[in-house]
């Protein structure tokens, strides 16, 4: 066996073999043959051989004669479809953990219509910074400026490429030197390494805390002002929740306050809503509209939390205020491009005209629990003919995910599966390595597929996936 596995690895070409006879067997077009194209065809003539020697080592089922006619046309063959296909690293995943904005995933997902619009933009060319009217050059802003004041009650308004560059512009442009009042209980860190404290130091704040973690009041801002404060800003306290014995200053209050003594308040209100989910049953929570009208001189928030439409940092407010942001050099170096404008125009127009079930996430979110006990049995249904699979119907909870309502549990419908051998980890791996990813999530000795975030054919697909399992 060993002395086979050796010949038949002899046998193997080298790659210039490879390259040598690909030139005389294949017309290529003069394009392909160009120095340009030298080094990714050896990377492929190696990952071919690779592969090839591999198998060679799992299994000898031909004999050799067989093995030694095909090789040439196998290797070749595999060559040109590796050559001719397209694999990129960004894949589509299948989403069955139920976190509806899974930032691992890519958080919000478009609307259908939205990504047409934003595909075609892109193969277009567009208006973008151009005045249709007079024909002179425009602004990008424009496009979005008039629909998130309409929507937000708002006098102005801009976006820049996340919520941590819109914090990072405001502190750059009204606190660079000096000090900006923050509460204890508001020093927030989300994932990916933002925090307000660095964020602020890095737009050239000085951060002052005040109060303490469970508590801050009125008197602890009062207390902290001095002839070095530029602003007073408050946080949205994203993914945690201070429970129990405390305080919080609200925006409103802080603006009477700003007010008596000359200071503009900022709030970053992280994910930011343009409704009230309480109708949903979330609790609640002061929408973009609500904030403003308290008064605020600037408020941010993210593109593609709560909102639901592309990575963004929309910033709304006082007209003085944002004209100062747009004067700054840096909203050069954190503009958005064209695709994102296009993501964020689109989306809005949904909210504008009602059509907020269209918006993923809020499809998502407000599911029905009969629609998700339908789909999950459905699920279920369809797996009791897989010997090899345990399926069965189980009440759970998903999570809104992207730090938004981070105590908010959403009650699902799960199909929970366990390998008649084999383990879950197993198992959760199987579906991860597929060739859609189907991620899934693990609960004692289950796997579960959570049916709110999975989109039309994921399904089908997830029954094909586990038709394979112990094959
Ligand atoms: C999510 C979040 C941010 C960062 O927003 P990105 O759009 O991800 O940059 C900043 N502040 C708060 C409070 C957040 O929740």
């Amino acid at each position: 066996m060993q002395q086979e596995i050796h010949r038949r690895l002899r046998a193997l070409p080298a790659v210039h073999e490879v390259l040598s006879r690909l030139e005389d067997d294949i017309e290529f077009s003069p394009f392909m043959t160009n120095e340009r194209w030298l080094p990714r065809m050896t990377q492929c003539v190696r990952q071919v051989l690779q592969s090839a020697r591999e198998n060679i080592n799992r299994s000898l089922a031909d004999s050799y004669e067989e093995f030694e006619a095909s090789l040439w046309t196998s290797l070749r063959d595999k060559l040109l479809k590796k050559l001719t296909s397209t694999e990129y690293n960004l894949q589509r995943v299948i989403n069955a953990t139920g976190v509806v904005l899974h930032t691992n995933c890519g958080r919000a997902l478009l609307a259908p219509e939205v990504a047409r619009f934003v595909s075609e933009q892109a193969e277009r060319y567009s208006n973008l910074e151009l005045n249709i009217q007079t024909g002179e050059r425009g602004s990008r802003y424009v496009h979005v400026e008039e629909l998130l004041c309409r929507l937000t009650g708002a006098e102005a308004a801009m976006v820049v490429n996340n919520n941590a560059a819109a914090v990072l512009l405001m502190m750059n442009t009204f606190a660079q030197g000096k000090e900006v009042i923050v509460s204890r209980g508001e020093l927030v860190e989300v994932g990916g390494s933002f925090r307000i404290p660095e964020v602020l130091k890095a737009g050239g704040a000085r951060l002052v805390e005040v109060g303490a973690t469970n508590k801050t009041w009125r008197k602890d801002y009062e207390a902290a002002i001095g002839p070095d404060t530029a602003l007073l800003l408050k946080v949205h306290t994203s993914n945690y929740r201070v429970e129990g014995f405390t305080h919080a200053v609200t925006g409103a209050e802080l603006v009477e306050l700003g007010e008596e003594r000359g200071l503009p308040v900022m709030e970053d209100l992280g994910s930011g809503s343009f409704f009230d989910g309480a109708s949903l049953g979330f609790p609640t929570e002061p929408t973009i509209k609500q904030a403003v009208k308290s008064g605020l001189s600037l408020v941010t928030f993210s593109g593609d939390k709560l909102l639901g439409g592309p990575q963004a940092g929309i910033i709304v407010g006082k007209r003085v205020f944002v004209e100062r942001l747009r004067a700054n050099q840096l909203t050069r170096a954190l503009r958005v491009d064209k695709l994102t404008l296009a993501a964020l125009e689109g989306t809005l127009r949904l909210y504008e005209n009602g059509e907020i079930e269209d918006i993923p996430v809020w499809r998502m979110l407000s599911a029905p629990l009969d629609t998700l006990h339908k789909a999950a049995s459905e699920l279920v249904m369809a797996l009791q003919a897989n010997q090899k699979i345990a399926a069965e119907l189980k009440e759970d909870v998903s999570q809104v995910g992207g730090g938004a309502w981070p105590t908010v549990g959403l009650p699902t419908w799960v199909c929970a599966i366990r390998p008649a051998e084999g383990n879950v980890i197993e198992l959760e791996e199987f579906l991860r390595l597929g060739p859609v990813a189907i991620l899934s999530r693990i609960h004692k000795d289950r796997v579960l597929i959570d049916v709110r975030t999975l989109l039309s054919g994921d399904s089908e697909e997830i029954v094909l996936r586990l038709g394979q399992w112990g094959k």
